[in-house]
């Protein structure tokens, strides 16, 4: 007789429909459960080993069918199969239907001593009475309910979905499509209105243009067909990434609306859309950006001039794979995707073909790409030129050797461009730009939510303003009503002067609340610490609230420098940043570099695994010299400003520690210094350390937990790979168990443990970590003043 598993989240709704079932074959079916996880206190889960076990406990030469419920019940399962012999493992079948109405169908079949495909065609097919019960076509799949496949006379699977998000199917959703479906061996294509495109490919689905209310249907053909819909089922179900706004039905970017009118007819003042409020008068600076020339050389040959292209991508990706892990990080991932477009790739590669050089390929490609993108039928699609010129720029620049023309801003001015790249904005020093005013751009245009996420005054689409201003033309934008002014009448200059000393002190109240503690209604107080890569970094640190810093990342003391900082710069560096805080802690991690983040002036033979190679501390023992002058400028440092502590990454073992010890100890005697009173500390980010943490804590002061790469290496999921970013989530409760293991051997031990990964950050995780018994948390200064109004807000917490 076919077996049949049921694979769910929760063994109280595996046992209920098991005793359906049951009820139904009075006993016949020969079913296995495998659901929830062994612990008592987070019980909701499902488990591979669990899966395993009862496929291997129903299978017969018959065969097994295994139903499921959400998410990582899929992926459990699939993991199962790994792990069981082939012989089961090519009896098995795995199929979507409903939980509930597939087990019935399956198990009655299946009692009746059906043949495995008779049974999972049963399954299948389980929604169909209720479907006609209800008056529903039984071949589509309900917009929005339960989905549902089905195989058309082509044999693809197909599902049909009723798109809700606010802006429809646009580039961080159709990424978060391409990276769930891009591994499965099969053909996928995405249809709307009649028009079909693949699925793996970025661009292609932003061009379908698919809006909030538009019916897509995805389609899947081929080996793996069935894992790739029901990957696709489930993000679905996710909104593509977008459930928090679906469900508010928020619009958190000012996304939705046709653009604003703009009143032309003002004296004095040129109109546009406002991007960010504020009001400022300073010089204006003009900056253009170019897109490199094609130079004037003959053609290789076709494969060196596919390397040239494919070697300027990757090279291209790398940077952006890099800012991906900052604020906003996303816009430059979606970025990485678009260039990972093989459709992009075809088309360069045709070209070249047909003896076109790889420079000239390129820049035709995209600017068609570009072209079409502005031909768009939403605003929000047409804004998106921006990036496909962004980075057809930056591939440009490496293909060409030309240098790319960096913004630099001496005095504090307005900065005037046609448009501005994501890549130029993110660069901006925020002290100097004290607005943007943009020809074109738009309200949704990366550049613009980058402006808005640092904070600086800006307005777009001000037709005629570089033409009509001159570089150090005293002007003032007013960020509000989306005006240049550049000759306001008596009357005009009050009434701006006014509005900017209302907004300047509105800015000045949510600084005040900013340098407020951060306790939560029932008296819990955290504390707010801030991630820095330098002295730059101090002043937005305190201005934001830091209350000392979680994370100083030396390495940007190192990196692109032709010459290693020596001991006294960093002397200074430490000390400087140490007195800005007063008696607050700092803590100065010592240098986390290799494999991935090479140093320009001490090159490291490449490694084949740069993330499981010589990173952080590793690479600090076996280059002794090199942390011997870190190790005195801090202990120096530590000698003048007590409030410095120092922590150590990628620590594995004691034996690490141990050896770290040593050579503070080594240092500390060569400098005549007394080492007591310096705090070492580690960086939890390398599962062994959670394993070893009772063993750790033993010998250090403090722990602070880095969820980057602790996520990366607890999931065994580059951090910089957008094909497995699903996996690459602290949420995931593998990685949110390593955090509690971490935080109660810190306080068995009675150490201070903090957080110093992006996690700190999120306030969506806020509440979570301080149940787990999180008080100390560091993340960009930006990051504060929310962390904090965040923490106000929490009534209760339990640890
Ligand atoms: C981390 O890994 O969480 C961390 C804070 O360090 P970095 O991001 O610098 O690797
Ligand atoms: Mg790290």
């Amino acid at each position: 007789m076919v077996g049949i598993v049921v694979v769910s989240h929760s063994r109280l709704l595996a046992e209920g429909v098991a005793e359906l079932a049951t009820q139904m074959t009075q006993g016949k079916a020969k079913l296995a459960i495998a659901a929830g996880v062994d612990d008592p206190e987070n019980p909701i889960g499902t488990d591979a080993i669990a899966v395993m076990g009862a496929i291997e406990e129903v299978c017969d030469q018959n065969g097994v069918v295994v139903l499921m419920d959400l998410g990582s019940a899929l992926l459990s399962t699939e993991m199962a199969l790994e792990l069981l012999d082939d012989e089961i493992r090519n009896k098995v079948a795995l199929v979507s239907a409903p939980i509930v109405e597939g087990t019935m169908a399956a198990s009655v079949a299946a009692a009746a001593g059906l043949s495995i495909d008779a049974v999972i065609a049963e399954a299948s097919s389980a929604l169909d009475v209720k479907k006609e019960h209800l008056g529903e076509e039984i071949i589509a799949v309900e917009a929005v309910g339960v989905p549902d496949c089905i195989v058309t006379d082509t044999h693809a699977l197909t599902f049909k979905w009723l798109v809700k998000n606010p802006h429809g199917i646009h580039a961080r959703p159709a990424a978060a499509i391409v990276g769930c479906v891009a591994p499965f061996s099969c053909d996928v294509q995405l249809e709307k209105a009649g028009q079909q495109v693949s699925a793996k490919s970025l661009n292609s689905i932003a061009k379908l243009g698919v809006r909030c209310g538009d019916e897509i249907t995805f389609y899947a053909s081929g080996a793996e067909a069935q894992q790739a819909l029901d990957a696709f089922v489930v993000l679905a179900n996710q909104h593509f990434g977008e459930a928090e706004q679906v469900e508010k039905g928020i619009d958190n970017s000012n996304e939705s609306g046709e653009e604003p009118i703009i009143d032309t007819d003002i004296e004095g003042a040129l109109a546009g859309i406002s991007v960010n409020g504020g009001i400022v008068t300073a010089p204006a600076i003009i900056f253009i950006q170019e897109m490199p020339n094609v130079p004037n050389r003959d053609f290789v040959n076709a494969e060196q001039e596919v390397i040239k292209v494919e070697r300027a991508i990757s090279e291209v990706n790398q940077h952006l794979e890099a800012q991906a892990k900052f604020p906003h990080g996303d816009i430059f991932a979606a970025h990485a995707m678009m260039l990972a477009d093989p459709e992009i790739a075809m088309q360069v590669e045709a070209k070249i073909a047909a003896e076109v050089i790889a420079e000239q390929a390129w820049l035709e490609v995209m600017t068609a790409l570009a072209a079409q993108y502005q031909a768009a039928d939403s605003q929000y699609m047409r804004e998106r030129e921006a990036d496909v010129y962004d980075i057809c720029r930056q591939v440009m620049i490496v293909l060409t050797g030309e240098k790319p023309k960096a913004i630099t801003i001496n005095e504090p001015s307005v900065l005037l461009a046609r448009d501005l790249m994501p890549s130029d904005v993110a660069g901006l020093d925020k002290s100097k730009v004290v607005a943007i005013c943009l020809s074109e751009g738009g309200k949704t245009s990366h550049s613009a939510i980058l402006a808005r996420a640092m904070g600086i005054p800006a307005v777009v689409k001000v037709q005629g303003c570089l033409e009509q201003v001159k570089a150090g033309d005293e002007i003032t934008i007013d960020g509000f009503s989306g005006l240049l002014w550049f000759a306001p009448s008596k009357a005009v200059q009050e009434e701006l002067n006014g509005k900017r000393h209302e907004w300047l002190a509105a800015q000045e109240l949510a600084l005040q609340h900013a340098q407020t503690k951060a306790v939560t209604q029932d008296g819990i107080e955290i504390q707010a610490l801030a991630n820095i890569g330098g002295p730059e970094d101090i002043e937005s640190a305190l201005e934001n609230g830091a209350e000392g810093v979680g994370l100083f990342r030396t390495e940007f003391l190192f990196q692109d420098k032709a010459e290693l900082p020596t001991e006294e710069e960093q002397y200074a560096v430490y000390t400087q940043i140490a007195r800005a805080f007063g008696d607050n802690p700092i803590t100065i991690r010592s240098l986390d570099v290799g494999g991935d983040k090479p140093l320009a002036a001490y090159p490291m033979p490449e490694e084949e695994n740069p993330f499981l190679g010589q990173r952080g501390v590793r690479l600090c023992l076996k280059h002794e010299a090199l942390f011997a002058t870190q190790l005195r400028a801090l202990i120096r440092a530590h000698a003048a400003q007590p409030n410095i502590q120092l922590m150590i990454p990628m620590i594995a073992t004691v034996a690490e520690v141990r050896a770290v010890k040593a050579l503070i100890a080594k240092q500390c005697k060569a400098l005549g210094v007394e080492q007591a009173g310096l705090s070492v500390g580690i960086m939890i980010e390398v599962p062994a350390a959670v394993f070893n943490a009772d063993a750790l804590a033993a010998e250090v002061d403090f722990f602070s937990i880095g969820t980057n790469d602790l996520t990366q290496y607890v999931m065994a999921a580059d951090r910089g790979n957008t094909e497995v970013s699903e996996l690459v989530n602290y949420f995931e409760p593998a990685v949110l168990k390593a955090i509690e293991l971490t935080i109660q051997s810190a306080n068995k031990a009675g150490i201070s443990v903090s957080m110093c990964g992006e996690m700190a950050g999120d306030v969506k995780a806020t509440q979570l970590l301080m149940a787990l018994g999180l008080r100390k948390f560091s993340a960009s200064s930006t990051l504060l003043p929310a962390l904090k109004q965040t923490v106000r807000a929490l009534e209760a917490v339990s640890a």
